[in-house]
């Protein structure tokens, strides 16, 4: 039996029998692992509470390779971000960039740009950043490391330049990127956009991760994350339980302020 070591962070969990849990960690060197944490549920668990969601650590385990299933041994905490736990708004955004991990990554597939975009976005996260912000960069490097950037140069379907007309620009989402209005009209409907939104698009992936986290947006914003969470929840095949959590955590919020 292998002793394998990497570092990781806790991306999900659920209780197994009476007193185990089985933990979902994305680590840097093996991608999605999943593991069996015995007796992880009891008061005077061994793991104390290291198993929380988003915490960093450095995990040990025993891989058999007979099953997908691994044990987990150890796993020390190194940083247990807890401020994304302690906050409604806070914890949803940062459920939101796991579930991203989780449902667009293979098991044992590592990418350690990913695990390291996770790491920072988390750590900017804790920092006290705006979370709808931090969630939105993450996402918008997120998809171009997975290799699936939205084109904003040209139409994808034709090859036009003029993608922006009367002040506001087409995506063909599943298509990979903007469409000129005759092929938006073709498609039956895109996904519109204004004008400066797809400049803040182009500002925000030129820009650094202090930027991208900090510079003002306006409206461009919350367009820009449906626009992300159209293209994810099209590459996962369905929306995301945490977008839907989000909306339920604004909705709360509003009524409570009036
Ligand atoms: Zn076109």
């Amino acid at each position: 039996m292998a002793v394998e070591r990497s570092s990781a962070v806790v991306v999900g969990r659920f209780s197994l029998g009476e007193s185990d849990r089985v933990v979902t960690f994305f680590t840097r060197g093996f991608g999605k692992v999943r593991g069996v944490a015995r007796a992880a549920r009891r008061l005077r668990s061994r793991f104390g509470s290291a198993l929380e969601p988003f915490t960093l650590g450095e995990l040990v385990f025993f891989d058999n390779g007979r099953t997908d299933l691994v044990q987990i041994d150890h796993f020390d905490i190194v940083k247990p971000f807890a401020a994304a736990r302690d906050d409604l708004e806070r914890f949803g955004q940062s459920a939101w960039m796991v579930e991203c991990v989780t449902r667009l990554t293979a098991d044992r597939d590592p990418n350690a740009g990913v695990y390291a975009l996770l790491v920072r976005a988390l750590e900017t996260m804790e920092a006290g950043l705006p979370p709808a912000r931090v969630a939105l960069a993450f996402g918008l490097r997120y998809v171009d490391l997975l290799g699936h950037r939205l084109r904003t140069d040209a139409c994808v379907a034709c090859g036009a330049t003029a993608v922006v007309s009367d002040g506001v620009a087409g995506f063909d989402v599943s298509g990979g990127g903007t469409v000129c209005s005759a092929c938006a009209g073709a498609l039956g409907g895109a996904f519109v956009v204004g004008g400066g939104t797809l400049g803040a698009l182009k500002r925000l992936r030129r820009a650094s991760w202090n930027e991208a986290t900090t510079l003002p947006l306006g409206p461009a914003e919350r367009e820009l994350r449906a626009l992300l969470e159209a293209q994810i929840s099209g590459l996962i095949g369905q929306s995301t339980r945490s977008a839907r959590f989000l909306r339920e955590v604004s909705r709360v919020s509003f009524e409570g302020s009036r």
